[in-house]
């Protein structure tokens, strides 16, 4: 039984106008033999050629191969079928330019998962056996056309498949490498391979041991070699043909090897249609790097989205912790207890030393109350962490007149004692050569009260009524930050004077190092009275960690929308330039697919790249990225924070952006057919 048979095959494209390429193709060609298809343009001859490597499919008929019928094959079952059976030489040579010679002749191995070792060894094998020895490692785009089709022979040859189908495989040579494909076709058949060879060149055509000639879709004859050659010259014609079925051994060239057996060659490594994932990844390195040029671009595009990301990031936790140290230094350094004042100090009291609301000590002013006032104070101090203290007595208020000329005002009147000018971080003006303390009948006016009075020159020692009593003006409150109503106050000593009230309210005003104030405002309450510890009010700054991190959030969640819409931009500008460098190389995914890969392979490849596009994007986003966060941090004189995190998210966001930039492409490409793509 002959090798290939096709009974009654017939196929027509559909379109805007039904095309009949072939019309009732009968047809039987023997393992071993040389058989030529010639016949005029459009006849249908790479129609024919395809249905029989499996490249396209029959409409009508049936085609089998060594006794298999192919017609119900999934696509699948096809390509395995098609890597395991043919190998293919084009007239536009499809190899892989700008990678090493080498790599295309793998190509078919690549598809039949053959180990590189391996498939190193076959490819040296094939190309020596082309007369190409030694170029392996040479671009395949410097070599001369004859060269590239010999590459392309030596491509079918190191996959070992027993058939091997060349569509006019001279058509863009000159004779004299037209000859040498010729000839190394000839000893590819006198091996054992079936060739089937479609050719306009009657001088290739006289090679062969039969040849077929098509017109409109139909064979109109089939020859040995002389007869068939003349009438393609038009010397004789078709009437004068012997039609045979047989092949006759009528060439010139006797077969040395691969007379017995189906005409199959010996060695057929790896298993047909099938890829390893290694392969795949380095196969989709391979052509990334190949064409860096064009693939810059694309890199670059997913890097600045990606270095976006990383300087946002990288920048958020920088200005983070600037924030929240700026915020440590400033801000949560002060904390208040306070406390109701006995209401009526003339009162029954209870036991010393209670104190609480309601609850009677000693009478402002008193030395037992000044005692306990600065024994508490003295308490506090000795916590770890407290840089000042002092108390601050709210004294209601009370008349205050500047001459007695002048009006009196009403003004709020408070004490201070202990280090509270400090703690409060008070700004006082004093009079000259007047030390930071108040003395008994001595006051500091807030700056607003003194312009109301008005005092006249602080130099000048100005004496004012306060409630009954004539006291002495020795400083001026400009800025007091943590209590402001002591610019619009009287501020006293902790001394009872008359006509002024005893206090209703008393505050300790704490100033603590960086990071302590938690710590004191657990301690001070307790420091204070232990008994009454509860009692009090106490004011912390809000813990610093939480408002640091709530800060950070919203830092972040600005910059994380601003990356975001970069990543966007990138996964479309990569998925655009994805589908048109796959449009660009259709003739190689239809080649892949005519050297056994599926559909899912080729999904597979476009992805691989375009995820090694992503990740190496990411790479370079990461160092752009943080480059771009040092210089700003260096220019703002912030420390930089590196989080280390971002080094892999980098990578894994370039990888993520990849993948999702290549899908529409891989789909695309998945769906290329071979005969279409491969159409010149
Ligand atoms: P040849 O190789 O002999 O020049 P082809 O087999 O390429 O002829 O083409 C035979 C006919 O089928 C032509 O009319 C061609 O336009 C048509 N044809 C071939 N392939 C396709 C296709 N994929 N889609 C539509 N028409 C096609
Ligand atoms: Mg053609």
């Amino acid at each position: 039984m002959a090798l290939l048979q096709l009974r009654g095959v017939g196929r027509t494209f559909s379109g805007a106008v039904e095309v009949t390429a072939l019309d009732g193709v009968t047809l039987d060609i023997e393992a071993g033999e040389f058989f030529a298809i010639m016949g005029p343009s459009g006849g249908g001859k790479s129609t024919l050629l395809n249905t029989i490597g499996l490249l396209d499919h029959p409409t009508t008929g049936t085609y089998t191969i060594a006794g298999d019928d192919i017609g119900g094959s999934t696509s699948r079952r096809l390509a395995e079928t098609r890597s395991e059976t043919f190998g293919f030489v084009f007239q536009g040579f499809h190899l892989l330019d700008h990678r090493p010679v080498r790599d295309s002749v793998e190509l078919g191995l690549l598809y039949r998962a053959v180990p590189a070792d391996r498939r190193r060894i076959l490819a040296d094998r094939a190309l020596e056996q082309v007369g190409l020895d030694g170029l392996g490692d040479q671009l395949a785009a410097k070599l001369s056309g004859g060269q590239r089709q010999r590459v392309a022979i030596a491509r079918a040859l190191a996959a070992g498949t027993p058939v091997v189908v060349a569509d006019e495989p001279t058509g863009n040579l000159d004779s004299e490498n037209g000859a040498s494909v010729v000839e190394t076709l000839l000893a590819l058949r006198d091996e054992g391979t079936t060739v089937v060879l479609v050719t306009h060149d009657p001088t290739v055509a006289r090679a062969a041991d039969r040849v077929a000639h098509l017109r409109d879709g139909r064979i109109e004859s089939v020859a040995t070699n002389e007869v068939a050659v003349a009438s393609a010259l038009g010397t004789g014609g078709p009437a004068d043909a012997t039609v045979v079925t047989e092949p006759t051994r009528a060439s010139s060239a006797p077969r040395s090897t691969g007379e017995g057996g189906a005409g199959h060659r010996p060695e057929r490594p790896g298993r047909p249609s099938r890829l390893r994932f290694r392969d795949l990844a380095d196969d989709a390195v391979r052509s990334v790097t190949s064409r860096l040029g064009k693939t810059a671009g694309l890199v670059v595009a997913v890097a600045v989205a990606v270095a976006l990301a990383v300087a946002s990031l990288g920048l958020s936790v920088s200005a983070g912790a600037q924030v929240g140290d700026t915020f440590d230094l400033h801000t949560n350094r002060d904390v208040g207890v306070s406390w109701d004042s006995p209401v009526d100090p003339t009162a029954e009291g209870e036991a010393p030393g209670a104190i609480g609301a309601g609850a009677v000590v000693a009478p402002f002013g008193s030395p037992e109350a000044a005692a306990d006032v600065a024994g508490r104070l003295a308490r506090v101090a000795e916590l770890s962490g407290v840089e000042s203290v002092g108390a601050l007595h709210e004294r209601g208020s009370a008349v205050v007149r500047a001459t007695a000329v002048r009006d009196a005002l009403q003004a709020p009147v408070v004490s201070i004692e202990g280090s509270l000018l400090a703690a409060a971080r008070v700004d006082v003006e004093w009079l000259a050569r007047h030390g930071p303390t108040l003395g008994d009948r001595e006051v500091l006016i807030g700056r607003s009260l003194a312009a109301q009075l008005p005092l006249g020159p602080l130099a000048a020692a100005p004496v004012i009524t306060l409630g009954d009593a004539e006291v002495a003006v020795v400083g001026i409150v400009d800025e007091s930050p943590r209590v402001p109503s002591l610019v619009g106050a009287v501020t006293t000593g902790a001394h009872s004077l008359p006509g002024v009230e005893t206090p209703s309210q008393t505050s300790v005003l704490i100033r603590t190092g960086a990071g302590a104030a938690q710590q004191v405002a657990r301690q001070a309450p307790l420091a204070i009275d232990p008994v009454a510890a509860e009692t009090f009010r106490v004011d912390a700054p809000i813990d610093p960690t939480t408002l640091r991190a709530e800060i950070e959030s919203d830092v972040e969640s600005t910059l994380l929308a601003f990356t975001g819409v970069a990543l966007l931009a990138a996964v479309a500008g990569l998925g655009n330039s994805m589908v048109l460098a796959v449009l660009e190389r259709r003739k190689e995914f239809g080649l892949r697919r005519a050297l056994g890969a599926r559909p899912s392979h080729i999904a597979g490849l476009v992805l691989a790249e375009s995820v090694v596009i992503g990740a190496l994007g990411g790479l370079l986003g990461l160092a752009l990225g943080l480059g771009a966060v040092l210089v700003m941090t260096v220019a703002r004189q912030w420390i930089p924070v590196f989080d280390l995190r971002l080094a892999p998210a980098a990578l894994i966001g370039g990888v993520i952006v990849g993948a999702a930039g290549g899908l529409v492409a891989a789909w695309r490409a998945s769906r290329i057919e071979p005969h279409e793509a491969l159409r010149l």
